[in-house]
Formats: structure tokens, C-alpha cells, sequence
């Protein structure tokens, strides 16, 4: 390696250093000399279900990676125009610079339709320059390749998925991935305590030979903070490592608790882990978690929980049809009744039922929701208003911070029963034993809806008739289930 030679990383949903497998490698081969490039999309920005709010998290999680980086001894270098362009006009700029061409352009592979599209494109862009462009495996422990039946194909049921994933997390090569994520433990430690050694000897200033261009980054967190309507948690690598902290406290009764939403039992490590300040590897190395054959206690559980990620990634994947489609074909023919009315309720938290909407009215106010509460609002907008699951994957993507294609997909299309290893569509949630069974004192009902406050918990599992200002039941759930089941049948 010549003394000329350097990388450049693009960061996508990978916003860290701890752990980062194509930056590591980056920093290993060019010893030190990479800097870190993000460019944004404005088609991205364009998406019927961008969210403002999960925008914010994002811009902060890359605020805290451009400091880190500064503080490391590099920089990064943010783009206000998508990948295509703004790669192929920075390679003709550092044509002309003093250093040239990197010698090595790296990224981490994303299993998304579109990144799988693009990522193709920027692969072409970089052999025309004359550039190595390598990819890494590092969103996911187990890739979609590495994980099929005997016959070749990829896994449509959770549970062998599940014993197959960990069969192979325990072979010699996933443990070797394993010992890297537990060095990018150490680091964040480190950075933690600040006492991080330089180990980047490039900038872009020194590569471009002049101050970076203005500050885009900047003008995109002032402009996109007006528009922000909750508060957005601390983003970046050390707001990871203190979830991961608090979360030591409760991991031990996570499977007592999970299921309860006003109990705060969970990690909520889902929005770091949507843009990668955390991974699942990092997650296991963390709390040590060790396989199992049949979940025994809490931690089993709560892993079994991460290798669910994986699983709709590898869906995604192996069948990016899913993105626009039911995973099952023959549900496109449903006959959904997609009532706009009865959506508007919906999405308001009005529809009289107070668990769904006690849930959706904490996924307004703070854009997050409690799994339990998600798989019941979105069972009742299914099967209770028969709209079509489409609909409230897009409101999901519109309001949560952890908004994710594959999870998202993939937790809508098993309500609505249309995905693979569904729930069967004539299991059909009753919203009122729902309530009852995880919310029995209505406490979290009551933290969402205060003008419930003063009606006896009991009563807050049936329809609540002749109330000043919460409305009555939208629609009688007997009947409407047996218009679900009708409509499932027909096909
Ligand atoms: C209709 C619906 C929509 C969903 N949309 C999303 C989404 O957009 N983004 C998202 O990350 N998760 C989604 N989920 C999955 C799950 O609800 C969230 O991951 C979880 O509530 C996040 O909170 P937590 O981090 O405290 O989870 P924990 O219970 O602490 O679990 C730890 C981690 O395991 C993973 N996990 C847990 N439950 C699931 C699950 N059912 N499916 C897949 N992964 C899981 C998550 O990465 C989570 O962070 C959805 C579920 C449903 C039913």
C-alpha cells in the first residue's frame, strides 16, 4: 500500500464507528487514511411515508457519527444531492486533487429493493473510475445467503428459521463476528470515557485542499427541527450504549413484562438498531446471550425477539415482492372496504376503543408504540375496519421513529394474516380481552386518554356509551368479525 493510497466510506444505515465491518476494513488496509461520505436523496425525502420526525433522529444520529469522526481524526463529508450524482461529481473532483482516486470505496450491504438497485449502479460508477468498491455484510449477523433449507431455499416459517439461525450462530465463523463486535464494545466504552486514540490520518480537508463545501448537514437539522412535533430521544453511538446500560436492569424480566405496555419492560433499542448506531451482534455480545434449544427464561426470549429482525429481513430479501404485495398471493384479492372515515378515526385514536386508541395516540405523541399495542390497532384495522394493511403500514412509516421497511411489512402482513407465518386470519384479536388481559388496571390506557381517567378500570374493557368527550365504539367488533371471516373465506 502506497503512502498515496486511501478509502473512502459511505455511510448509509450504518451510522457508527464501534464495530463498523466496511470502515474497519477500510482503516485496516489504507492504516488510517479514510474519510466518511453521506449523501442525501431527495427522493428519499420525497416518499409518501417520509417521516419528519424519524428524519430528526437520523440527522442527529449523524451529527453525533460527524463528531465522533472529527474527534477521531477524520470527517464527514455530507452531500445534498443522492448518491448517482454527487458520487460521480466527487470521483471527478478528487480526479483533479493532489491524491487522486481513492484506491478503495466501501460501504455495508442494505437488503432493501431500492438499495439493492442502487448499490448496483454505484458498483458500475466506481469500476468506470477505476475504483475497488468492496461491500460488507454488516446490518445483519446471518445474511439471507448464508441461511437456507437443504433444498436451497430461504426459510417462510419463524420457528425453523430460528433453530437454523442458531445452529449456524454458533459455527466458528459467526463467533469470529461475534469477537469483532465485542472489540466494538471496547470501543464504545472508550468513547465513552473519551479517551479514543486518532486512528484516522485523513480529512477532507487535506484531501480536497480546501474547507469542506458549506455546511449542509447544518442547514438540513435547522430547517427539518421546525417541523418536528415530539421529542426526539438522544440519537448516536453513546445514547446506544446507554440504552443498552438501562436495559441490563431489565432484561432479566423482559419475558414477565414484554407484553405489558404500561410497564417500560422493553429495550427500545429499535430506532438505533434502524440505523445501525447499534447492531443485533453488538445487542448479543452486550448481555452475553447464549443459544437455546427451548426458551427458558427471560434472555432466550428477548433473543429470540432480535433473530425476528433477521427473519424479516431475509423475507425481504428473498421476496421483495412483499414491499408492494401480500407475501401470500391470493390475499391481493381481498376486498378491503377501506371506509376513509373510519381510517381518520383511526389515526386520530378516536375509534372508542380505548387500548387501540390509547396506542395510537402514544404513537403520535411520542413515535413509538408498545409491540403488544401495534399487533392489536393493527389486528383492528385489518379485521375490526377491514382497510386495507397497506394503509397502516404507510401511517406507521409516517409516524414511527423506528419505522423499517422489513419489520414494518412484516408485523402488518402477519395481522392482517396476509404475510408469511401469519396469524391465521380466523384468529381474529378481540380488542376488548386484549385490553383486559394486558392492560387490566387501564393504566396505560389512562396515560394516553386523561379524559378517561375517572372511569373504573373495569369499564374501560367494554364500549363506553354516553361519555362527554370520548367517543362511542365505531363499529361492534362481533360484527365485524364475522365480516372479516367472511371475507377471508371467500378466497
Ligand atoms: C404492525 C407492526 C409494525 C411494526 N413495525 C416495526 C418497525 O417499523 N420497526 C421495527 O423495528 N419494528 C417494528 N415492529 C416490531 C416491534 O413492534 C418493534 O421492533 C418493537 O416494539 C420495538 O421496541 P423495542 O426495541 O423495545 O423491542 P424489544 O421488545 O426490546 O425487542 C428487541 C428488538 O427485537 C426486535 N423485535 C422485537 N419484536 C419484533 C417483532 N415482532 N418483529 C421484528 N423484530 C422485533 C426489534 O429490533 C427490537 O428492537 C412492528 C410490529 C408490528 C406488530
Amino acid at each position: 500500500m502506497s503512502k498515496q493510497d486511501y478509502g473512502i466510506h459511505w455511510f448509509r444505515r450504518d451510522l457508527r464507528v464501534a464495530g463498523n465491518n466496511a470502515l474497519r476494513s477500510q482503516l485496516q488496509e489504507c492504516e488510517g487514511r479514510v474519510v466518511g461520505v453521506f449523501c442525501f436523496d431527495k427522493k428519499f425525502l420525497a416518499r409518501k411515508d417520509f417521516s419528519v420526525n424519524r428524519f430528526q433522529f437520523f440527522l442527529n444520529s449523524l451529527v453525533s457519527l460527524k463528531k465522533e469522526l472529527q474527534d477521531l481524526g477524520s470527517d464527514l463529508l455530507v452531500l445534498d444531492v443522492g448518491p448517482d450524482e454527487s458520487l460521480e461529481s466527487l470521483f471527478k473532483q478528487l480526479q483533479k486533487s493532489k491524491l487522486g482516486l481513492p484506491t478503495r470505496f466501501s460501504w455495508n450491504r442494505d437488503y432493501e429493493p431500492f438499495a439493492i438497485k442502487r448499490d448496483k449502479r454505484i458498483k458500475k460508477l466506481c469500476e468506470s473510475f477505476d475504483i475497488e468498491s468492496i461491500h460488507f455484510r454488516d446490518h445483519l449477523l446471518i445474511e439471507p445467503d448464508e441461511l437456507t433449507k437443504d433444498d436451497g431455499d430461504g426459510y417462510k416459517v419463524y420457528t425453523p428459521f430460528s433453530r437454523k439461525w442458531l445452529e449456524i450462530f454458533e459455527s466458528e465463523p459467526v463467533q469470529k463476528r461475534m469477537m469483532a463486535q465485542k472489540n466494538g464494545l471496547t470501543y464504545l466504552k472508550k468513547l465513552e470515557k473519551g479517551n479514543l486514540d486518532k486512528a484516522f490520518s485523513l480529512t477532507w480537508k487535506k484531501l480536497l485542499g480546501t474547507d469542506l463545501p458549506q455546511d449542509v448537514l447544518e442547514a438540513y437539522v435547522t430547517s427539518n427541527q421546525e417541523k418536528v412535533d415530539i421529542e426526539i430521544p438522544e440519537a448516536g453511538s453513546l445514547a446506544a450504549l446507554s440504552k443498552l446500560k438501562e436495559f441490563k436492569k431489565k432484561i432479566d424480566e423482559y419475558g414477565d413484562k414484554r407484553d405489558i405496555p404500561s410497564i417500560a419492560g422493553t429495550s427500545k433499542f429499535s430506532m438505533y438498531l434502524k440505523n445501525g448506531t447499534i447492531t443485533v451482534p453488538q445487542i448479543i455480545a452486550y448481555f452475553q446471550l447464549t443459544p437455546y434449544k427451548k426458551k427458558k427464561n427471560s434472555r432466550d426470549t428477548f433473543f429470540s425477539e432480535l433473530i425476528w429482525r433477521e427473519f424479516y429481513y431475509h423475507i425481504l430479501y428473498r421476496h421483495p415482492h412483499v414491499e408492494k404485495k401480500s407475501f401470500n398471493p391470493k390475499y391481493e384479492d381481498l376486498k378491503w372496504e377501506n371506509d376513509k372515515k373510519l381510517f381518520k378515526a383511526w389515526c386520530e385514536g378516536k375509534t372508542g376503543f380505548p387500548i387501540v386508541d390509547a396506542g395510537m395516540r402514544e404513537l403520535n405523541q411520542t413515535g413509538w408504540m408498545h409491540n403488544r399495542v401495534r399487533m392489536i390497532v393493527a389486528s383492528f384495522l385489518t379485521k375490526d375496519l377491514l382497510i386495507d394493511w397497506r394503509w397502516g403500514e404507510q401511517y406507521f412509516m409516517e409516524k414511527l421513529l423506528d419505522g423499517d421497511l422489513a419489520p414494518n411489512n412484516g408485523g402488518w402482513q402477519w395481522a392482517a394474516s396476509t404475510g408469511c407465518d401469519a396469524q391465521p386470519y380466523f384468529r381474529i384479536f378481540n380488542p376488548w380481552l386484549q385490553s383486559k388481559r394486558f392492560d387490566p388496571e387501564g393504566e396505560y390506557i389512562k396515560t394516553y386518554i386523561p379524559e378517561l381517567s375517572d372511569i373504573p378500570a373495569k369499564q374501560l374493557h367494554k364500549p363506553i356509551l354516553g361519555h362527554d368527550s370520548y367517543p362511542e365504539p365505531i363499529v361492534d367488533h362481533s360484527e365485524q368479525r364475522d365480516k372479516a371471516l367472511k371475507l377471508y373465506k371467500e378466497l
